[in-house]
């Protein structure tokens, strides 16, 4: 089972302090959300397993951190200020403002379809650059140009532009990849669906630099590598599946992508129409680390780049060959992973006493808790205060938290709902004998074990 629909996912991150909107004292920003206790340490999980993965299990990738204001003249050689735009349309009878690359067509007559008030009564459609803007230093762009700058809509640029440090300080050879997590800004013209899109998210990317023949195979290698990390991360193969985009959805500079859709909106009839993009993996080619650089001319000898300093090509000291590397490049949200993944583990059971109960069922190494230690009663300092300190030793090797706000069967159902794998629960007995029981978010079971015993316990379940 997985949530019927993202609604209820924004109700449980609200209730229970996954995410909140932005600024809603104020009335909120239609699509800013803040990320909760809870949903910042699913958030950081996330990164984790990804960066493990990529950086430390392999040996092949190394880590980044670039900016998110770089040079506008970055913008300019990677085309995003010519082409990283989406076609704008307005309805004339609702006024709703579109992207019409994402509406309806009706078949009869090749004609877009409002989807707020199904008229076909459409403005002709302008371009929309979707980079935010801002400006540097005391001037306006009015009064002098050079203020204007951006605020990244990719992290990947500024792995480009930092493709011969990294090769110069780390000695590596092709083929090997850079990967970085940061933050990503569009101006979207549909933001919504909660944090599906937004204009501002985070990005998890890594560019994989090869040669021009063995990108189609690598490419595939990280399609199937990237369809097992996700399936690593809980979600299930029946809610994922791979997408071929046409030639003309392609982006400027790739030559094939493919994209890994998850069933977000399983509550909508046509199957077809219930699947969307998770992430991308593209073969970018030879394009970046080519626009970047100051070699390569036109038809009639002139520089294509007229401003950087540096040239962006490889050396092969086997072949003695010089060549601009291809690139393969997966990359995925840090927010729709969130949503994925808490979409996957929505159970809803129910007890015996025919009362509905919700399970989120993380992976134990994603969810935000691994144990919460309970005291059966608040009022018998002793039990309160063995409690706190099993929750202090287990603290350094685990997320754990003590808590005795309600009755013991309120902060199970707490639990399961917040994807807490076990729950320890310290009783009259335990003073007597030292020992807790343990319960378990998936089974419901309960298996009494030694104080002692706990961590071990703990550990090799997690
Ligand atoms: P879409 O077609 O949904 O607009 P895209 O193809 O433009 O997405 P990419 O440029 O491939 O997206 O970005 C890589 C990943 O970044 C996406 O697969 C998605 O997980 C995430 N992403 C892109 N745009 C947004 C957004 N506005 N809000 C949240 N996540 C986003």
């Amino acid at each position: 089972m997985s949530a019927p629909n993202i609604e209820t996912i924004v109700s449980l991150s609200k209730r229970r302090g996954f995410v909140f909107p932005a600024s809603d004292i104020y009335g909120g920003l239609g699509s800013s959300w803040d990320y909760g206790p809870l949903g910042v340490e699913l958030a950081n999980n996330i990164k984790k397993s990804w960066w493990n993965w990529l950086v430390y299990e392999r040996d092949d990738i190394e880590g980044l951190d670039s900016s998110i204001i770089q040079n506008r003249l970055v913008w300019k050689y990677s085309g995003h200020e010519d082409t990283f735009s989406d076609p704008l349309v307005d309805c004339r009878e609702c006024k709703s403002r579109l992207r019409l690359d994402k509406l309806e067509v009706d078949p009869a007559d090749s004609k877009a379809v409002c989807p707020n008030c199904g008229s076909k009564n459409l403005t002709e459609p302008r371009q929309f650059n979707m980079m935010l803007r801002t400006t540097l230093g005391a001037a306006s762009v009015e009064e002098d140009e050079s203020a204007l700058a951006y605020l990244r809509p990719e992290t990947a640029q500024g792995i480009f532009t930092n493709f011969k440090n990294v090769l110069d300080t780390s000695r590596r050879k092709l083929p090997f990849g850079i990967a970085q997590i940061g933050k990503a800004f569009r101006n979207e013209i549909t933001p919504g669906n909660f944090i599906f899109r937004t204009r501002e998210f985070e990005q998890m990317e890594m560019e994989y630099f090869c040669r021009a023949e063995d990108a189609p195979r690598i490419h595939q290698e990280w399609i199937d590598g990237f369809s097992e990390w996700i399936g690593s991360l809980g979600i299930s193969s029946e809610n994922l599946s791979l997408y071929e985009q046409t030639k003309e959805e392609l982006a400027h500079y790739a030559v094939r992508t493919v994209d890994i859709m998850y069933r977000f909106f399983p509550e909508r009839e046509d199957e077809d129409k219930q699947w969307d993009e998770l992430m991308g993996i593209a073969n970018r080619t030879d394009y970046d680390l080519r626009v970047h650089s100051k070699k390569p001319e036109d038809a009639e000898g002139k520089r294509i780049n007229q401003d950087t300093t540096e040239d962006l090509s490889y050396f092969d000291p086997q072949t003695n060959e010089r060549f601009y590397p291809y690139v393969i490049e997966p990359a995925i949200g840090v927010n729709r992973t969130l949503l994925a993944i808490m979409m996957d583990a929505y159970e809803e059971r129910t007890n015996d006493k025919s009362e509905k109960r919700v399970i989120l069922k993380l992976k134990p190494e994603l969810a935000p808790i691994k144990v919460a230690v309970l005291p059966l009663a608040k009022n018998k300092p002793e039990i309160v205060e063995m409690a706190k300190r099993i929750k202090h030793d287990l603290q350094p090797s685990m997320r754990a938290v003590y808590d005795d706000t309600g009755g013991i069967g309120k902060l199970y159902a707490r639990q399961d709902e917040i994807g807490t794998p076990f729950c320890v629960t310290v009783d009259h007995e335990s003073l007597e004998d030292n020992s807790v029981t343990v319960r378990n978010r998936d089974t419901w079971e309960q298996e009494r074990i030694s104080v002692d015993a706990l961590k071990e316990y703990l550990q090799e379940r997690l």
